[in-house]
């Protein structure tokens, strides 16, 4: 079946990869939209809806799709936590595949780093390290927030042992808290290391993406699948069957 899709944020970086890859696999972006345009008389037509815009951008989007019960793909990042509690019961309303990356080494990296907080105790420092292109808005970036609430629930840590950079701690390090560091520069399309440190060895799982292709196939895939759902949010775990 060749889908028509809804495209938010297509004049963007990601909006332009995904035209692309929709291109390249035979999928239609049937309505193309952006800051300033009417998502409204594009949607009746569209199977399904993508999104790579800004946080800002959700709620509206949101609203339409349930309004006309169109499944959504949602890859813009950079909501709190807050915002997110407040969305996730409006996105159950409809399917929803919603995830802070769309690339299938990344989704491995989650789960190897699940695996590996499950089995290296406490005597082991989680530490995270993020580098992104000048460009980003959010910090630290959406897989970094996914990563850190894998280790933070294997660990049965809450968000308050995360560490933001070190500047202004003093004393050492506590074996009940998760580091995390973001970089910006130049044209990274985005590098994640989650790093376990004992004293004696230390491991490190290491992702480097080159090519936001790799989202966009991502998220055209997650678009195919989720229009076969029944509603509730899902994420790319489940799109590729990697889910525990
Ligand atoms: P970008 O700034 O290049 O593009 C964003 C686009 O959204 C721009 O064209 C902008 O004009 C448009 N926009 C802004 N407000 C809008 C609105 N209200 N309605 C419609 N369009 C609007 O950014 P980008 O690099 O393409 O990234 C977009 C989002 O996707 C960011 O949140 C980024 O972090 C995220 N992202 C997610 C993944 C993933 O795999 N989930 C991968 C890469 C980027």
């Amino acid at each position: 079946m060749s889908l028509s899709i809804l495209l938010n944020g297509a004049r963007g970086r990601m909006g332009r990869a995904v035209s692309t890859a929709a291109g390249e696999l035979g999928l239609r972006i049937g309505a193309a939209v952006d800051v300033g345009d009417n998502p409204a008389p594009g949607i009746g037509a569209c199977d399904v809806i993508i999104d790579f815009s800004t946080p800002a951008a959700t709620p509206a989007l949101l609203r339409l799709a349930v309004k006309h019960r169109k499944p959504i793909v949602i890859g813009t990042t950079g909501h709190t936590a807050a915002e997110k509690r407040r969305l996730l019961p409006l996105a159950a309303r409809i399917p929803c595949v919603w995830a802070g990356n769309f690339s299938v080494g990344v989704n491995l990296l989650f789960h190897l780093t699940r695996q590996a907080a499950h089995i290296l105790d406490a005597n082991y420092d989680a530490e995270l390290i993020e580098m992104h292109h000048r460009f980003k808005k959010d910090a630290p970036s959406g897989t970094a927030a996914r990563l850190l609430e894998i280790i933070l629930k294997e660990r049965r840590l809450t968000s308050a042992a995360l560490r933001h950079g070190r500047k202004g701690i003093t004393g050492e390090r506590s074996p009940r808290e998760v580091g995390i560091h973001s970089l910006r520069g130049g044209d990274v399309v985005g590098d994640h290391t989650v790093i376990f440190a004992a004293l004696g060895e230390r491991l490190e799982l290491v992702h480097k993406a080159s090519d936001r292709a790799i989202f966009a196939r991502g998220a055209l895939r997650a678009a195919q699948w989720i229009v076969a759902q029944p509603p509730g949010v899902y994420d790319m775990q489940d799109v590729l069957g990697l889910k525990d």
